[in-house]
């Protein structure tokens, strides 16, 4: 009789701990200049249904004991398919009028990686991302290559024209006529700008994720369009490992979106997760003093950081950034704007 109640105890000490444990999910759909003026509510709506799903998609997941890499693929994959994102469905068009994807993954779990860049033909760039890590022995295969390695993984393959947006095409004809090479949820400027700098009005609708799961494992995703009217083969951040994403168990994960090339030379995922390991800095400062060193380079954007309780940090210097929150059984939070 005793012993079945220390084991009945047992039992319910082991189900309360494996239901304690934290976990917790945190996605970003890009950041640029989002305000409540260049919003509709229709189209408020639309960004937060998609979101929401998107956030779901991972927290169920995590709520039954899976992996926070499956978690950041499932949700990134929810705003792949949408084409309110500029990643798969959505993406932006190079200035050839395509489209090329990247897309990185990394497992904070031994530090693995993989990450695909300039793609034209699958439909999920994460999932071919993953199959790299997962898959391959290498981290990032780019282009035909990449096409090839999809092909072989038995991953969804589309005809180019299913990223084919309406919305997409209008935005890269203004972009012409202006020489620019916008962010993609930058509002459409009124005046030429000739200088066709990276950092002015632009919008950065770049999708990422990233997770921690209930038996302590970090990752992190990303995946975009890259920037409207970039010249074809240009890889941004994304699908750099370091760069627009980082995981690693022993520090923080991350995901970035912004001007990709200054994303790049700031190193910036990895200088967030290295400012917290090396310095002690608390997520928040360190995620504050990459952005200001991608700014300092005449870039922004923002980022989602997650430490390894499963606090979340958002972090953007443009006005505004798609994101939300799930974190265990806690209410899922959506915002967009500053405010
Ligand atoms: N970081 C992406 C790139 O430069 C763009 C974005 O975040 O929207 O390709």
């Amino acid at each position: 009789m005793k012993r079945l109640a220390a084991m009945i105890a047992t039992t319910a000490a082991l189900a309360a701990s494996a239901q304690e444990a934290p976990f917790a999910i945190a996605i970003h759909g890009g950041s640029g200049t989002i305000t409540r003026a260049s919003l509709t509510t229709e189209r408020e709506a639309a960004y937060r249904a998609v979101l929401a799903e998107s956030l779901e998609a991972g927290r169920r997941i995590l709520e039954g004991g899976g992996s926070a890499v499956d978690a950041v693929v499932a949700a990134v994959k929810v705003m792949e398919d949408s084409p309110l994102f500029n990643a798969g469905r959505g993406a932006v068009f190079t200035s050839e009028g395509a489209n090329e994807l990247d897309a990185s993954i990394m497992d904070g779990r031994g530090r693995r990686a993989g990450a695909v860049a300039g793609v034209t033909t699958v439909r999920n760039p994460v999932e071919a991302a993953r199959a790299v890590m997962d898959k391959s022995r290498h981290v990032l295969l780019a282009g035909r290559g990449a096409e090839a390695f999809a092909k072989e993984q038995g991953l969804a393959l589309v005809e180019p024209k299913y990223f084919w947006t309406r919305e997409r095409w209008d935005q890269l004809q203004r972009a012409k006529e202006r020489d620019r090479q916008p962010l993609d949820h930058d509002a459409p400027r009124a005046a030429p700008a000739k200088s066709s700098s990276l950092a002015e009005d632009t919008k950065l609708g770049t999708v990422g994720a990233v997770a921690l799961d209930k038996a302590g494992h970090l990752a992190a995703a990303t995946s975009t369009g890259g920037i409207t009217n970039k010249r074809f083969g240009r890889v941004g951040d994304s699908p750099l490992v370091g760069a627009g994403t980082w995981a690693d168990d022993a520090s923080v994960a991350v995901s970035a979106t912004g001007t990709g090339e200054m994303f790049i030379r700031a190193a910036a995922a990895h200088e967030i997760a290295a400012l917290v390991k090396h310095k002690g800095l608390a997520p928040r400062a360190a995620a504050d003093e990459a952005l200001a060193q991608v700014k300092a380079l005449g870039g922004r954007g923002g980022v989602i950081v997650m430490d390894a309780k499963g606090e979340a940090v958002f972090a953007f210097t443009t006005e505004g950034m798609y994101r939300g929150l799930a974190k265990g059984p806690a209410r899922p939070e959506i915002a967009i704007f500053r405010d």
